[in-house]
Protein backbone atom coordinates (compact mmCIF):
# COMPACT_ATOMS: atom_id res chain seq x y z
CA UNK A 1 0.00 0.00 0.00
CA UNK A 2 2.78 2.59 0.88
CA UNK A 3 5.84 0.92 -1.61
CA UNK A 4 7.81 1.06 1.05
CA UNK A 5 9.83 -2.76 0.03
CA UNK A 6 13.32 -2.48 0.76
CA UNK A 7 12.82 0.95 2.19
CA UNK A 8 15.84 1.27 4.59
CA UNK A 9 14.17 2.71 7.85
CA UNK A 10 16.03 3.65 10.97
CA UNK A 11 14.07 4.16 13.77
CA UNK A 12 15.47 5.50 16.90
CA UNK A 13 13.89 4.50 20.40
CA UNK A 14 13.14 1.29 18.37
CA UNK A 15 13.01 -0.83 21.32
CA UNK A 16 9.76 0.99 22.73
CA UNK A 17 6.58 0.84 22.45
CA UNK A 18 5.81 3.90 19.15
CA UNK A 19 8.90 2.30 17.69
CA UNK A 20 8.78 -1.23 17.74
CA UNK A 21 4.83 -1.02 16.22
CA UNK A 22 6.19 1.54 13.44
CA UNK A 23 9.02 -1.04 12.97
CA UNK A 24 6.16 -4.10 12.45
CA UNK A 25 4.28 -2.02 10.56
CA UNK A 26 7.72 -1.27 8.09
CA UNK A 27 8.35 -4.63 8.34
CA UNK A 28 5.27 -6.01 6.98
CA UNK A 29 5.41 -3.54 4.10
CA UNK A 30 8.56 -4.78 3.30
CA UNK A 31 11.01 -2.51 4.77
CA UNK A 32 14.83 -3.26 5.98
CA UNK A 33 15.31 -1.49 9.41
CA UNK A 34 18.14 -0.58 11.91
CA UNK A 35 16.26 -0.14 15.61
CA UNK A 36 18.68 2.14 17.46
CA UNK A 37 17.77 1.70 21.46
CA UNK A 38 19.89 2.74 24.88
CA UNK A 39 18.42 -0.64 25.87
CA UNK A 40 20.22 -3.80 25.16
CA UNK A 41 17.52 -5.83 26.59
CA UNK A 42 14.47 -4.12 25.37
CA UNK A 43 16.11 -5.09 21.63
CA UNK A 44 16.73 -8.20 21.88
CA UNK A 45 13.28 -8.72 23.06
CA UNK A 46 12.07 -6.47 20.46
CA UNK A 47 13.45 -8.48 17.66
CA UNK A 48 11.84 -11.19 19.18
CA UNK A 49 8.45 -10.14 19.16
CA UNK A 50 9.27 -8.92 15.21
CA UNK A 51 8.42 -11.54 12.59
CA UNK A 52 11.21 -10.58 10.01
CA UNK A 53 14.05 -12.19 8.09
CA UNK A 54 17.45 -11.89 10.10
CA UNK A 55 18.79 -9.80 6.78
CA UNK A 56 16.10 -7.18 7.00
CA UNK A 57 16.85 -6.32 10.95
CA UNK A 58 19.83 -4.58 12.55
CA UNK A 59 20.03 -3.93 16.01
CA UNK A 60 21.84 -1.02 17.51
CA UNK A 61 22.69 -0.33 20.83
CA UNK A 62 23.32 3.86 21.34
CA UNK A 63 22.43 6.47 23.21
CA UNK A 64 20.99 9.03 20.77
CA UNK A 65 22.52 11.97 22.80
CA UNK A 66 26.32 11.25 22.46
CA UNK A 67 27.50 11.94 19.23
CA UNK A 68 30.44 9.07 18.96
CA UNK A 69 27.26 7.13 18.84
CA UNK A 70 24.70 8.41 16.20
CA UNK A 71 28.23 8.32 13.65
CA UNK A 72 28.58 4.59 14.55
CA UNK A 73 24.95 3.92 14.18
CA UNK A 74 24.30 5.54 10.82
CA UNK A 75 27.52 3.83 9.57
CA UNK A 76 26.40 0.51 10.70
CA UNK A 77 22.91 1.12 8.66
CA UNK A 78 24.60 2.16 5.99
CA UNK A 79 27.13 -0.25 6.24
CA UNK A 80 24.18 -3.27 6.32
CA UNK A 81 21.57 -2.04 3.88
CA UNK A 82 23.61 1.02 1.98
CA UNK A 83 21.86 3.80 2.45
CA UNK A 84 18.80 5.69 4.39
CA UNK A 85 15.63 6.10 3.08
CA UNK A 86 13.47 6.97 6.42
CA UNK A 87 14.77 8.37 9.25
CA UNK A 88 12.38 7.77 12.37
CA UNK A 89 13.91 9.84 15.16
CA UNK A 90 11.51 8.91 18.01
CA UNK A 91 12.96 8.08 21.49
CA UNK A 92 12.12 9.68 23.72
CA UNK A 93 12.19 9.99 27.90
CA UNK A 94 9.75 12.16 30.19
CA UNK A 95 11.95 13.91 33.41
CA UNK A 96 9.55 14.79 35.93
CA UNK A 97 6.55 17.44 36.87
CA UNK A 98 7.82 20.30 39.19
CA UNK A 99 7.03 24.00 40.01
CA UNK A 100 9.49 25.94 38.49
CA UNK A 101 11.30 26.50 41.32
CA UNK A 102 12.07 22.93 42.34
CA UNK A 103 12.48 21.91 38.28
CA UNK A 104 15.44 19.61 39.00
CA UNK A 105 17.77 21.03 36.35
CA UNK A 106 19.57 17.66 35.75
CA UNK A 107 15.73 16.02 34.85
CA UNK A 108 15.93 19.60 32.27
CA UNK A 109 18.65 18.99 30.40
CA UNK A 110 18.38 15.23 30.03
CA UNK A 111 15.32 15.24 28.53
CA UNK A 112 16.77 17.84 26.18
CA UNK A 113 19.39 15.68 25.74
CA UNK A 114 17.15 12.88 23.77
CA UNK A 115 14.73 14.94 21.77
CA UNK A 116 16.51 17.80 20.66
CA UNK A 117 20.31 16.74 20.79
CA UNK A 118 19.77 13.23 19.83
CA UNK A 119 17.22 14.54 16.71
CA UNK A 120 20.12 17.03 15.77
CA UNK A 121 22.70 14.50 15.81
CA UNK A 122 20.53 11.62 14.86
CA UNK A 123 19.85 13.88 11.13
CA UNK A 124 23.33 15.52 11.20
CA UNK A 125 24.65 12.00 10.25
CA UNK A 126 21.80 10.26 8.56
CA UNK A 127 21.34 13.02 5.91
CA UNK A 128 24.69 12.45 3.95
CA UNK A 129 23.42 9.26 3.52
CA UNK A 130 19.61 10.49 1.94
CA UNK A 131 19.01 11.15 -1.43
CA UNK A 132 15.69 12.84 -3.17
CA UNK A 133 12.33 11.21 -1.70
CA UNK A 134 14.17 10.50 0.99
CA UNK A 135 11.90 11.41 4.63
CA UNK A 136 12.55 12.19 8.07
CA UNK A 137 9.76 12.09 10.71
CA UNK A 138 10.50 13.15 14.09
CA UNK A 139 7.71 11.71 17.28
CA UNK A 140 7.22 15.27 19.16
CA UNK A 141 3.83 14.93 21.03
CA UNK A 142 0.41 17.25 21.35
CA UNK A 143 2.66 18.40 24.63
CA UNK A 144 4.46 19.98 21.89
CA UNK A 145 1.77 22.38 20.68
CA UNK A 146 0.45 22.88 24.84
CA UNK A 147 1.74 24.68 28.03
CA UNK A 148 1.15 22.21 31.24
CA UNK A 149 1.61 23.65 34.78
CA UNK A 150 4.90 21.81 35.66
CA UNK A 151 6.03 20.04 32.32
CA UNK A 152 8.76 21.92 31.92
CA UNK A 153 11.48 19.17 30.06
CA UNK A 154 9.28 17.47 28.35
CA UNK A 155 6.47 20.23 27.11
CA UNK A 156 9.56 22.45 25.65
CA UNK A 157 11.83 20.08 24.51
CA UNK A 158 8.77 18.85 22.23
CA UNK A 159 8.36 22.45 21.11
CA UNK A 160 12.05 22.73 20.43
CA UNK A 161 11.97 19.34 18.15
CA UNK A 162 9.56 21.23 15.86
CA UNK A 163 11.66 24.24 15.19
CA UNK A 164 14.51 21.40 14.52
CA UNK A 165 11.68 19.97 11.77
CA UNK A 166 10.78 23.52 10.53
CA UNK A 167 14.81 24.19 9.96
CA UNK A 168 15.75 21.04 8.24
CA UNK A 169 12.41 21.04 6.10
CA UNK A 170 13.26 24.18 4.43
CA UNK A 171 16.71 23.80 4.11
CA UNK A 172 16.39 20.09 2.59
CA UNK A 173 13.68 20.48 0.51
CA UNK A 174 15.36 21.55 -2.41
CA UNK A 175 17.46 18.43 -2.19
CA UNK A 176 14.17 16.67 -1.93
CA UNK A 177 14.70 15.10 1.25
CA UNK A 178 10.64 15.93 3.37
CA UNK A 179 10.98 16.92 7.09
CA UNK A 180 7.72 16.42 9.19
CA UNK A 181 6.86 15.76 12.83
CA UNK A 182 4.13 13.21 14.35
CA UNK A 183 2.57 14.82 17.71
CA UNK A 184 0.32 11.39 18.81
CA UNK A 185 -1.62 12.47 21.89
CA UNK A 186 -1.70 10.06 24.72
CA UNK A 187 -0.61 6.51 23.83
CA UNK A 188 -1.56 3.24 25.40
CA UNK A 189 1.66 2.34 26.92
CA UNK A 190 3.91 2.21 29.62
CA UNK A 191 5.54 5.96 28.71
CA UNK A 192 2.27 7.19 29.53
CA UNK A 193 1.24 5.25 32.21
CA UNK A 194 4.16 6.64 34.00
CA UNK A 195 3.11 10.32 33.21
CA UNK A 196 -0.37 9.59 34.34
CA UNK A 197 0.54 7.65 37.61
CA UNK A 198 2.91 11.25 38.67
CA UNK A 199 -0.15 13.41 37.04
CA UNK A 200 -2.51 11.62 39.56
CA UNK A 201 -0.56 12.52 42.28
CA UNK A 202 -0.08 16.28 41.46
CA UNK A 203 -3.61 16.96 40.97
CA UNK A 204 -5.20 14.44 43.36
CA UNK A 205 -7.09 12.66 40.91
CA UNK A 206 -6.82 9.74 38.15
CA UNK A 207 -4.59 10.88 35.44
CA UNK A 208 -5.72 8.27 32.76
CA UNK A 209 -9.33 9.49 32.96
CA UNK A 210 -7.92 12.84 33.30
CA UNK A 211 -6.81 12.64 29.53
CA UNK A 212 -9.81 10.30 28.40
CA UNK A 213 -12.03 13.66 29.31
CA UNK A 214 -10.14 16.25 27.23
CA UNK A 215 -9.45 13.85 24.43
CA UNK A 216 -12.81 14.43 22.18
CA UNK A 217 -12.72 10.29 20.95
CA UNK A 218 -12.69 9.71 24.66
CA UNK A 219 -9.82 7.47 24.37
CA UNK A 220 -6.07 6.76 24.03
CA UNK A 221 -4.68 6.28 21.01
CA UNK A 222 -3.16 2.45 20.28
CA UNK A 223 0.63 2.67 19.07
CA UNK A 224 -0.06 1.07 15.95
CA UNK A 225 -2.18 3.65 14.93
CA UNK A 226 0.94 5.81 15.37
CA UNK A 227 2.71 3.24 13.33
CA UNK A 228 0.35 4.40 10.19
CA UNK A 229 0.67 7.91 10.23
CA UNK A 230 4.44 7.36 10.29
CA UNK A 231 4.48 5.07 7.38
CA UNK A 232 2.69 7.74 5.70
CA UNK A 233 4.65 10.19 6.11
CA UNK A 234 7.92 7.73 5.03
CA UNK A 235 5.95 6.89 1.95
CA UNK A 236 5.51 8.66 -1.54
CA UNK A 237 2.05 8.59 -1.01
CA UNK A 238 2.97 11.81 1.24
CA UNK A 239 5.64 13.33 -1.60
CA UNK A 240 4.47 16.76 -1.39
CA UNK A 241 3.86 17.17 2.70
CA UNK A 242 7.35 18.39 4.10
CA UNK A 243 6.80 20.85 7.36
CA UNK A 244 4.06 19.56 8.64
CA UNK A 245 2.94 18.69 12.34
CA UNK A 246 0.83 15.84 11.88
CA UNK A 247 -1.21 15.34 15.12
CA UNK A 248 -2.27 11.65 15.87
CA UNK A 249 -4.55 12.60 18.96
CA UNK A 250 -8.22 11.85 18.66
CA UNK A 251 -9.13 15.72 18.30
CA UNK A 252 -7.29 16.33 21.84
CA UNK A 253 -5.77 19.55 20.03
CA UNK A 254 -9.04 20.92 18.62
P1 LIG B 1 8.82 4.05 25.23
O1 LIG B 1 9.38 4.40 26.56
O2 LIG B 1 8.12 2.75 25.07
O3 LIG B 1 9.93 4.18 24.11
C1 LIG B 1 10.99 5.12 24.17
C2 LIG B 1 12.27 4.38 23.83
O4 LIG B 1 13.34 5.36 23.75
C3 LIG B 1 12.68 3.36 24.90
O5 LIG B 1 12.87 2.08 24.31
C4 LIG B 1 13.97 3.92 25.48
O6 LIG B 1 14.90 2.92 25.88
C5 LIG B 1 14.49 4.74 24.30
N1 LIG B 1 15.45 5.78 24.72
C6 LIG B 1 15.29 6.69 25.72
N2 LIG B 1 16.39 7.44 25.83
C7 LIG B 1 17.26 7.01 24.87
C8 LIG B 1 18.57 7.39 24.50
N3 LIG B 1 19.23 8.36 25.13
N4 LIG B 1 19.17 6.73 23.47
C9 LIG B 1 18.52 5.72 22.84
N5 LIG B 1 17.29 5.30 23.17
C10 LIG B 1 16.66 5.95 24.17
O7 LIG B 1 7.79 5.25 24.89
P2 LIG B 1 6.98 5.56 23.55
O8 LIG B 1 5.64 5.98 23.95
O9 LIG B 1 7.14 4.49 22.54
O10 LIG B 1 7.76 6.88 23.09
C11 LIG B 1 8.27 7.10 21.79
C12 LIG B 1 8.19 8.58 21.49
O11 LIG B 1 6.82 8.97 21.45
C13 LIG B 1 8.87 9.49 22.50
O12 LIG B 1 9.59 10.49 21.81
C14 LIG B 1 7.71 10.09 23.27
O13 LIG B 1 8.04 11.35 23.79
C15 LIG B 1 6.68 10.19 22.17
N6 LIG B 1 5.29 10.28 22.60
C16 LIG B 1 4.74 9.33 23.39
C17 LIG B 1 3.42 9.45 23.77
C18 LIG B 1 2.77 8.44 24.65
O14 LIG B 1 1.63 8.66 25.08
N7 LIG B 1 3.41 7.32 24.95
C19 LIG B 1 2.66 10.54 23.33
C20 LIG B 1 3.24 11.50 22.52
C21 LIG B 1 4.56 11.35 22.15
Amino acid sequence: MYGLQNKVCLITGGAGSIGLATAQSLIESGARVALVDRDAEALEKAAEKLNCLPDNLLLLTADVSVEADAEKYVNATVEAFGRIDVLFSNAGNFGTIAPIQDYPTEAFDAVYAVHVRGAFLAAKYAVPHMTRGSSIIITSSVAGLRGDPGVYAYITAKHAQTGLMRVMAKELAPQGIRVNTINPGPVNNGFQQRVEDELSEEIGRDGTEFFDEIIPMGRHGQPEEIAQSVLYLASDQSSYTTGTVLLVDGGMNV
